[in-house]
């Protein structure tokens, strides 16, 4: 079906080796040829899955799936300009997150394997849980001890393990990883079948806008896993001859947790240190993504940019799509804020993923509703 191949030493390992890492300790890509076509595509229902040929999992029967997927793309007006808006909120466990954990706990029940570890204390966290019960393997979920218990609901109520840990963020995934040692590590950021699922947004953005690509993406971008994933998918369907050119893809961070866009402002060729403040877009919080260099060499190569938001800007943008009727997290309006500075050419086709539901927030939000 294709192969493994590490990021940094190109090692490659067959494809059903269960690692998720190079022995040289470094990220691993999937090299797999994805196939498209369009008739069987549109006969298919409207699930993600409907591009079964582009996704590398063998087996029909190991698929793990709530049908979830080809989330309604629709027109509306942000800041006065012209913009699709890709409702990735409204998947089963509320946010994209879905995209990934289906395909990867799909590679999970296709490798047999008896129990997952993840680490998130977040929508990635929760959408784990949600498909590894759907496939009946027990998962471990390990959080930091600071995580505010409304966030551990959801994953506690899918019956996964949760893990409480002290300390750090850091501290947190170095359990995690020493837990990964025994069992399959399920994670968003290391793993890259988590990618494999998340691409399937560029297919669903491709055909609902006429087998078209956009001229523009607006990303949310922490650990980039939404933003890596377009990418994947627009370079599949670019190997393939479907379409000419990239979309430009857009990186944007809260301005109080912002490495990746000091990457990229000074031409940085390594991740640097950072002064953290918290920020409402608690989903892209991430001080040391792991696939910066990824990241920022993906912006470089659609002729992207990476942009900062400020939180009353979130704040602003967030109750404005409120008012249009879209209720999203504080971290979606992160990229509807990013639209006002925005200068759109004219004609210029533009879309922006709403990243997760606004029930996952209702504390954040009812501050603003009493406000
Ligand atoms: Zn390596």
């Amino acid at each position: 079906m294709g192969d493994l191949v590490c990021r940094s030493c190109r090692t490659t390992y067959p494809f059903d080796d269960p690692r998720w890492k190079c022995d040289c300790g470094s990220l691993l890509d999937i090299r797999f040829r994805a196939a498209f076509d369009r008739d069987r595509i549109r006969e298919r229902r409207p699930t993600m899955w409907r591009y079964r040929d582009a996704l590398p999992i063998y087996d029909e029967q190991h698929i793990v799936s709530f049908n979830e997927g080809f989330t309604p793309l629709v027109e509306a007006r942000i800041h006065g300009k012209p913009v699709w808006l890709k409702q990735e909120h409204l998947f089963p466990t509320g946010s994209y997150k879905d995209r990934g954990a289906s395909v990867l706990v799909s590679r999970a029940a296709e490798l047999g394997v008896s129990r997952m570890v993840e680490d998130s204390s977040g929508n990635a966290g929760a959408a784990i849980a949600a498909y590894a019960a759907r496939a009946s393997i027990p998962c471990d979920i390990y959080v930091p001890e600071s995580t505010s218990p409304a966030k551990l609901v959801q994953i506690r109520m899918y019956g996964a393990h949760l893990h409480q840990v002290p300390g750090s963020r850091e501290d947190t995934a170095h359990a995690a990883l020493q837990a990964a040692g025994q069992h399959f590590y399920a994670s968003h950021v290391w793993n890259p079948f988590f990618f494999q699922g998340t691409k399937t947004f560029a297919f669903e953005v491709w055909e609902q806008l006429g087998f078209v690509v956009p001229d523009t993406v607006l990303i949310p971008t922490g650990n980039g896993t939404l933003l890596i994933g377009a990418y994947l998918g627009f370079m599949d369907l670019k190997l393939a001859g479907l379409i000419a050119r990239l979309p430009r893809l857009i990186a944007v961070q809260s301005e109080n947790c912002a490495p990746l866009h000091r990457m990229w402002s000074e031409e940085l060729e390594d991740l640097p240190s950072i002064q953290t403040s918290d920020t409402v877009a608690e989903g892209i919080a991430i001080a040391e993504p792991m696939r910066a260099n990824q990241i920022v060499d993906i912006v470089r190569e659609t002729e992207g940019t990476v942009v900062t938001v400020s939180d009353q800007e979130i704040e602003t943008a967030l109750v404005d799509a409120c008012r249009q009727g879209w209720y999203v997290e504080p971290t979606s309006a992160s990229a509807l804020a990013a639209i006002k500075q925005y200068p759109q050419s004219a004609g210029e086709t533009i879309v922006v993923p709403l990243t997760g539901h606004g029930l996952k927030s209702t504390e954040k939000l009812l501050k603003l509703a009493e406000h």
